[in-house]
């Protein structure tokens, strides 16, 4: 009896361990334990798989930076605007960063298959290009392991905003969207890349979205 005592619990140890070592700890991690199913474990990525644009592997590898698997498809595959990873990397030099969405595994209306456009009934943007779809956004929803929602004025998620105001205008995201209480805070006008409308506001009390609003062209005014 004692020895199966034994046996089960050395089982249950290599278990944790391999778990750990697979990248699923949740508590070391930029994303929560299970989001977008399985956590990929960037350094077992073989190597023919990795991307040929560096910052793309840099951002691949950094372990600020998590994502759920259909956004760690979509890096490989090339589909993210290198403007949009850059600044991720800019983010993740201060700060953990989990990305849910760039263009794949995104919907704005839940059961709502994305388009090019972004589909009637969402706010007033309905009609309007989805930068989402063109790969030109980011949508975040952890910030050193806390969700955006209901932190909007953590000075963290406040960070991350104000890391984004540090880059340079003609690089800057030209659609930053984020909790009320967030843009509130921070204080940045439409000229400087923020949406201030409320009800985009209102619609993204739980993650903060980067975009890009035309392939390499930028909105954003001095
Ligand atoms: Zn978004």
């Amino acid at each position: 009896m004692t020895l199966i005592v034994i046996a089960v619990l050395c089982g249950l140890a290599l278990l944790t361990l391999s778990s750990s070592r697979l990248g699923l700890g949740a508590e070391t991690s930029s994303c929560p334990a299970g989001l977008g199913g399985l956590e990929i474990a960037f350094g077992d990525l073989f190597e023919e798989d990795q991307p040929t644009n560096p910052d793309v592997a840099a951002l691949l590898e950094d372990p600020d930076f998590g994502a759920s698997a259909e956004a760690v498809e979509d890096l490989r595959d090339g589909v993210v605007d290198p403007r949009l990873v850059d600044a991720l990397l800019v983010i993740t030099r201060k700060h953990q960063i989990c990305v849910d969405a760039f263009k794949e595994g995104h919907y704005f209306i839940e059961g709502v298959e994305d388009g090019p456009v972004i589909p009637e009934g969402y706010g007033e943007a309905g009609g309007l290009p989805n930068t989402h779809y063109h790969g030109r956004a980011a949508d975040i929803w952890y910030v050193d392991g806390e969700p955006v929602e209901g932190n909007g004025d953590d000075e963290g998620v406040l960070s991350v905003g104000q890391a984004l105001a540090g880059i340079p205008p003609d690089a800057r995201p030209d659609q930053i969207i984020g909790p009320p209480e967030w843009t509130e805070r921070l204080d940045r006008s439409w000229r400087e890349g923020w949406v201030l409308s409320e009800d985009q506001l209102r619609l993204h009390e739980d993650h903060i979205h980067i975009g890009y609003k035309e392939e390499g062209t930028n909105k954003n005014r001095r």
